[in-house]
């Protein structure tokens, strides 16, 4: 359990008051912004006209007050929100990935398309457990499929800022979550989360291997959609 701020108050540090909503839906609910909210869900107490809309204070986007803390509800309550339209991110993002070890070392090989440097391999551990409230299915068991999973990047100065800002995300636990495994179809079970990894060593048989010339700068921006930049990389 969290110490400190309610959803509500999490929700107002991140807005700015509105004093009359445009004519515009709220593309939470799809109903005016200018009435009241859609969402009737549990959880949602009555809130003053002055406060029924705010502004998310660095991109504008406008929603009902009520819209964004069921929003909030939804997710891992972290102190972080998303703006649903533009993505922008405010707080720190987390995810959902279970307990386990990432650990990582050079091999003194080349990958294809990188024969000018050793290689950095990054192994994944993740045992199979019981699913918490942050999960899809709170209390019921999830499986994890195909650990240890090794993964490569090039020995290089793009390839290890990838790794530090690989290892930021995962102390933020947004490299892997539990869901429906999209190659086997199974439900409740560990899968990658948006950021993509290379597990083919020397062939690319799988369409994830190498020789993939865009696939660090492919990495830093899917890095960047989950709110780890450069900067994190420095600390
Ligand atoms: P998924 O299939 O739901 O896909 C999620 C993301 O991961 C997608 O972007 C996809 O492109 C990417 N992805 C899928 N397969 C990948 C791979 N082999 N290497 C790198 N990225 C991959 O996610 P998932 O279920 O976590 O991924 C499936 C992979 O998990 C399998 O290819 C395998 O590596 C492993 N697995 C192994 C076993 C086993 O029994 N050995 C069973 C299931 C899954
Ligand atoms: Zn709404
Ligand atoms: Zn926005």
């Amino acid at each position: 359990v969290r110490k400190g701020k309610t959803p509500e108050e999490v929700v107002k540090k991140y807005l700015q008051k509105v004093k009359s909503p445009p004519e515009e839906d709220c593309t939470i609910c799809m109903e005016p912004l200018g009435g009241p909210s859609g969402y009737k869900g549990p959880g949602v107490g009555p809130v003053s006209k002055a406060e029924s809309v705010g502004r998310l204070a660095q991109c504008g986007h406008q929603y009902h007050f009520q819209c964004l803390v069921a929003m909030y509800n939804n997710g891992n309550k972290d102190g972080s929100l998303q703006c649903p339209t533009c993505k922008t991110i405010y707080g720190v993002k987390t995810g959902n990935q279970p307990a386990g070890k990432m650990e990582y070392h050079v091999i003194p090989h080349s990958l294809p398309g990188h024969p000018d440097c050793k290689s950095i391999r990054i192994i994944y551990n993740i045992p199979p457990g019981i699913q918490g409230p942050e999960h899809p299915n709170p209390g019921k068991p999830f499986t994890a499929r195909g650990f240890p999973r090794h993964c490569y990047l090039p020995d290089s100065e793009k390839g290890r800022k990838v790794l530090r800002l690989l290892l930021v995300a995962w102390d933020r636990r947004l490299i892997f979550s539990i869901g429906t495994s999209s190659t086997t179809g199974e439900s409740d079970t560990v899968i990658w989360n948006e950021v993509h990894h290379k597990t083919e060593f020397g062939s690319n048989l799988t369409g994830h291997g190498f020789p993939d010339p865009g696939h660090l700068d492919n990495v830093l921006e899917e890095l960047r959609a989950q709110g780890i930049t450069e900067e994190d990389a420095l600390v």
